[in-house]
């Protein structure tokens, strides 16, 4: 589902990525770690094309982002609405929940639906309400994000991105700029969307969701991969003194 390969990132001089090769099976959860400036959002970000990669390539589902290849081998850049039809089958949910304060939960959810998928506005309002009653949210659907909790916020913000029926789901950090007892209401969200076999890229300080629901786990530090595996070999048998530092910090 997704590939990396030979990610580099530069900002400026600044060597972010230096050498990503990540594989993400489909169905899979991915969760990656990593200390602060490590590099975690900016793969992440590369990953749906918010950031173009300095060199390396990504593929979802066998296809290059943001680049055609022609018979010899040689890439051009892909004209922007192909791009942006490329990143409309990959949902993004950030820490921030990035929602439009002016518009109700319901019509955040159905706002791309009409705009990027040209959906009718029953169609999308059909899915919105479906979605929003999936994250535990049929109650809250006329409210505005100002009158929303942060969790409640952050699960309109993840309907809203599987409203565009996403082959794979990014999250950067979902919960770490919720009170401690919202982020159990977000988790529970994401991990009915694991169960269900959506291909997540979960990018979280959250020790105890990535031992429950990730399949593989990645550790990153300065901008390479350190260490990577399953659960429980990258948690609880870490091989790598940085993974070791960087647990004995969260844990
Ligand atoms: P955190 O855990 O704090 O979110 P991170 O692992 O997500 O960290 P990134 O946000 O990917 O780290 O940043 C990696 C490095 O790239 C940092 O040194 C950051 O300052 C730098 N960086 C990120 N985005 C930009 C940008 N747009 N321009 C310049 N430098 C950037
Ligand atoms: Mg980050």
């Amino acid at each position: 589902m997704v590939d990396v390969r030979a990610a580099h990132k530069m900002f400026g001089d600044l060597h972010v990525l230096r050498g990503v090769d990540l594989v993400v099976q489909p169905g899979e959860v991915c969760v990656v770690l990593g200390p602060s400036g490590s590099g975690k959002s900016t793969l992440l970000r590369c990953l749906n094309e918010l950031e173009q990669l300095t060199g390396g390539s990504v593929r979802i589902d066998g296809e290059l982002l943001g680049y055609r290849e022609d018979e010899a081998g040689t890439l051009h850049r892909l004209h922007p609405s192909d791009i942006a039809k490329q990143r409309s089958r990959i949902g993004m949910v950030f820490q921030r929940f990035h929602l439009f304060p002016h518009m109700t939960a319901l019509e955040n959810v159905m706002e791309a639906q009409i705009q990027v998928l040209k959906r009718s506005k029953a169609q999308a309002k059909a899915k919105s309400v479906e979605l929003l009653e999936r994250v535990g949210l049929g109650d809250r659907m006329d409210h505005y994000p100002a009158q929303l909790s942060g969790g409640q916020q952050q699960r309109v913000a993840i309907a809203r991105a599987l409203a565009m029926d996403p082959e794979l789901m990014l999250f950067d950090e979902p919960t770490s700029a919720l009170d401690p007892e919202l982020v159990g209401e977000v988790l529970a969200v994401m991990k009915d969307l694991a169960a269900g076999g959506m291909t997540m890229v979960v990018v979280t300080h959250e020790i105890g969701f990535a031992r429950e629901v990730a399949d593989h786990v990645v550790f990153m530090d300065e901008g390479v991969v350190v260490e990577e595996g399953p659960a429980a070999q990258v948690i609880d048998g870490p091989t790598q003194d940085r993974t070791r530092d960087f647990l004995a910090h969260v844990l």
